[in-house]
């Protein structure tokens, strides 16, 4: 007999459900230290789980292809009214899917193809979508990459500046996914202007410490600036740009119908949300603890004889030269995880060693912090951390840090709620 009511999903798809619970117990159980992680509140989720995965609504609010879209207007109004209000942009635009499609936006919107783009090394911080040769950043664009300087691992502005006027760029792109100084975006910006490029500010994974006020904004110097949503912004998988109005028509233009169909209006909607919490007091304090518990843990694993990446930190993430210590980046990386730490490995400025080994490991601290961890919690994992380090084939220390790990996550439990049943989630029945 065919009962007409709600199954759920442990019931419709018992190993798809087994999964979602098994993810939620490791992100629950272990130490997420990846810079570009976070977890994102109830509420958020609550919003990217809702009806509105439903709806098709290419266009744009009141300029839509498609029927039924009032309550999805409110959801995007609701969401571009925000995202101005938080960086102090003078247009928004809240569909790219993910960061890297904000920034093929933007390339669209101020480059043809072809043109030349100077962008971050990726060996030097840089991310994917700034030239790599395998991306579409460096297929259809002629990309000169600038680097950090060998002494002191900051931004070689004035090798910026050398090239822009050697190449003349169309646009030169700044931000990072792996750099842990303050970036000049306003000294970058003057050298774009002065020879005519436009200028992007790709804030990825410094967003929420920019809308937080505690990195220099490049929205009043910028003519774009993207981001994801859901690294240090605590939002959902997504991208966001913004933009001067004077490109405001254009750069909508290449979003949709020039690289997209149809938004995710559920994740708009979670974006909203998640942009109604970074408006609120806490969301400073929460960043401010970020980037305090970044300056700890990487001081803490610098005194235990680790070299660390221009010597500290002033953000959210740090990067360490496990390799000064005779250790790959993959090692690491590898028995970090058999010990339930999560990081990722990571080329270090003028690594001696191949991008699949590297030489360091990048540690980033927006997990952690959103679940409560403060200083005493960042010394006692860079101690974790060390351990591992110094034996990472020493099984027995392994144990030892595992229990570790189990006792400093259990203190700071995460989505608790949502783990309703424990190890039989994995039988059918
Ligand atoms: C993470 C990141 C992106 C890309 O984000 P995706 O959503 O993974 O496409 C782009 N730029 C920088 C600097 C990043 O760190």
């Amino acid at each position: 007999m065919q009962k007409n009511q709600y199954r759920t999903l442990s019931e419709v798809d018992p190993e798809i459900f087994a999964a979602i619970q098994n993810e939620t117990k490791r992100q629950n159980e272990g130490l997420e230290l990846i810079a570009s992680e976070n977890f994102v509140s109830e509420s958020v989720l609550e919003a990217a789980g809702s009806v509105f995965t439903n709806k098709y609504a290419e266009g744009y609010p009141s300029k839509r292809y498609y029927g039924g879209c009032e309550f999805t207007d409110v959801v995007e109004n609701l969401a571009i009214g925000r995202a101005k209000e938080l960086f102090g942009a003078e247009h928004a635009n809240v569909q790219p899917h993910s960061g890297s499609q904000a920034n093929m936006a933007v390339y669209m919107t101020a480059c043809g193809h072809g043109d030349t783009i100077l962008g971050m090394d990726l060996s030097h911080g840089g991310h994917l979508t700034h030239g790599h040769p395998l991306n579409f950043s460096g297929k259809n664009f002629h990309v000169v990459p600038y680097h950090v300087r060998r002494e002191d691992e900051t931004i070689d502005y004035d090798e910026i500046e050398r090239l822009a006027r050697e190449h003349n760029p169309k646009l030169i792109v700044c931000g990072a996914s792996a750099y842990s100084r303050i970036i000049n975006f306003e000294r970058i910006a003057s050298i774009a202007h002065s020879v005519g490029a436009l200028v992007m500010a790709d804030i990825a994974h410094i967003a929420g410490l920019v809308a937080a006020g505690l990195h220099p904004s490049p929205v009043p110097h910028c003519d774009f600036v993207t981001t994801t949503t859901h690294k240090t912004l605590r939002g959902p998988r997504a991208g966001m740009i913004l933009c001067r109005e004077q490109f405001a028509k254009d750069l909508d233009r290449n979003v949709f119908p020039g690289m997209q169909g149809g938004p995710l209006v559920h994740i708009i909607a979670a974006k909203a949300v998640a942009f109604k919490e970074a408006l609120q007091p806490e969301f400073k304090s929460y960043q401010l603890q970020t980037i305090k518990n970044a300056q700890a843990m990487a001081q803490s694993i610098g005194d235990a004889g680790f070299r660390i990446v221009s010597g500290g930190t002033d953000n959210h993430l740090f990067m360490v030269d496990v390799f000064s210590k005779g250790v790959t980046g993959k090692d690491a990386e590898r028995a970090l995880e058999a010990a339930h730490i999560t990081v990722n490995k990571n080329t270090i400025p003028f690594d001696a060693n191949p991008p699949m080994k590297a030489s360091g490991i990048r540690i980033g601290t927006p997990a952690v912090t959103t679940r409560g961890m403060k200083e005493p919690e960042m010394a006692e994992i860079a101690r974790l951390i060390t351990e591992v380090l110094i034996a990472p084939e020493d099984a027995e220390s392994r144990r030892q840090v595992i229990t570790g790990v189990r006792e400093i996550t259990s203190r700071f439990p995460l989505y608790a709620n949502r783990l309703t049943i424990s190890d039989s989630a994995t039988s059918a029945d």
